[in-house]
């Protein structure tokens, strides 16, 4: 079968998702004439946003290629539009839409791959909007959201580069942060990691944490114990995030006494977990007991099921960067048009 005529309405292949991982792999399906369909995704509230995790980040310094640096936003409309560059098509709400006609970047309302059937071949992929396609081969890179306390001014100051940020790694190297007090919300291995990595540039870090325990590997504990710049407020939640433009401190409440008192500070990150879009796959692939999905081999990007691949941060929640999710991305393309290719569908 020629992959670029779709014989019988079957798309080589399907991607879902449209972050870093989802767009590299339609870039590299494109340029292999898989004429990729991509379904991005439906803005829901503030947590789902096509584009993904990016579109929530402020300035990114560290992806390659931007030497001055690029706003998350900007860095996804530069995604989306390289892959679109080349054969890549999208579900919209009015169908399949392919370059010139997808006007509004990131912001065309797109459909949500809503239902999967993954238990034949070909795939059937079904969207919120009504639109049902199937496909040989399958890309799932739906990502993870990070988790927020969900307070109006903690998002408010998220979305408009205040100094609230879910990612410590991603945007602590700021100037804004540097030699300034700052502090973490949460008591688990990425609260430490990322309060250790920010004493490299704070004057002073505070990990807030809402028990009396860390729920931190042994090994990270120690690591923020023997910190001097990093202090833990045990037993304190957050109940208010202060500051109109900027951050400037944040009002706590002890859980044991339920007294009230505000810190000062200049930047604030959450690191309250993840949580791996993958529900919308109901059961039908293999997933961690935190529901990423797992790669039957964690060099390639191959699953439970054959012809479905994983890419970015639904199959990983150890790196969780741009960077590492555009190469799950370009790996997944290329395991994706090796396996067609050895199945006849070229
Ligand atoms: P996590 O283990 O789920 O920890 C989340 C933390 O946030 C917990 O301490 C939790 O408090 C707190 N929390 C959640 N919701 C909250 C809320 N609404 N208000 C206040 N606090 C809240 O997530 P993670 O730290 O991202 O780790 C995820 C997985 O990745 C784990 O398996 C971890 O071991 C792994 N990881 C490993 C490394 C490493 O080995 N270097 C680094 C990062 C992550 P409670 O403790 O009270 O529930």
């Amino acid at each position: 079968m020629n992959a670029q005529q779709n014989n019988n309405g079957v798309e080589p292949v399907i991607i879902i998702g449209s972050g870093p991982a989802g767009w590299t792999a339609a870039l590299y399906a494109a340029r292999a004439n898989l004429r990729p369909l991509v379904f991005p995704g439906r803005a829901v509230g503030k947590d789902l946003l096509p584009g993904g995790q990016l579109m929530l980040t402020t300035e990114v310094e560290n992806y390659p290629g931007y030497p001055e640096g690029v706003d998350g936003p900007q860095m996804m409309q530069d995604f989306f539009h390289q892959a679109m560059r080349f054969d890549t098509r999208v579900v919209t709400d009015k169908g399949v839409a392919r370059g010139e006609q997808v006007t509004g970047g990131l912001f065309t309302p797109f459909q949500n791959a809503a239902e999967v059937d993954l238990s034949k071949r070909p795939f059937r992929v079904k969207g919120d909007g009504g639109f049902e396609c199937s496909a040989h081969a399958l890309i799932i890179a739906t990502g993870a959201k990070a988790n927020w306390l969900g307070q109006e001014n903690e998002q408010r100051l998220a979305q408009s580069g205040g100094g609230v940020s879910a990612c410590a790694v991603c945007d602590g190297a700021l100037p804004m942060f540097r030699d300034t007090e700052l502090a973490v919300i949460g008591g688990g291995d990425s609260a430490v990691e990322e309060a250790t990595y920010l004493t490299k540039f704070a004057s002073q870090v505070y990990m807030i944490h809402r028990r009396d325990q860390l729920r931190a590997s042994k090994i990270m504990q120690d690591r923020a114990f023997k910190n001097d710049k990093l202090k833990i407020l045990w037993n304190k939640i957050v109940v208010d995030v202060l500051g109109d433009e900027k951050i400037s401190g944040v009002r706590l409440k002890d859980t044991k006494t339920e007294e009230e008192s505000e810190l000062r500070l200049s930047g604030l990150f959450m690191a309250l977990g993840h949580a791996p879009i993958t529900p919308f796959l109901n059961g039908q692939l293999d997933l961690d007991d935190a529901g990423y999905i797992k790669l039957k081999d964690p060099y390639r990007s191959t699953t439970s099921v054959e012809g479905v691949f994983a890419a970015g941060d639904v199959a990983d929640h150890v790196y969780r960067q741009a960077i590492t999710a555009a190469a799950m991305g370009c790996k997944a393309a290329i395991d994706a048009e090796r396996w067609l290719t050895e199945q006849g569908i070229e």
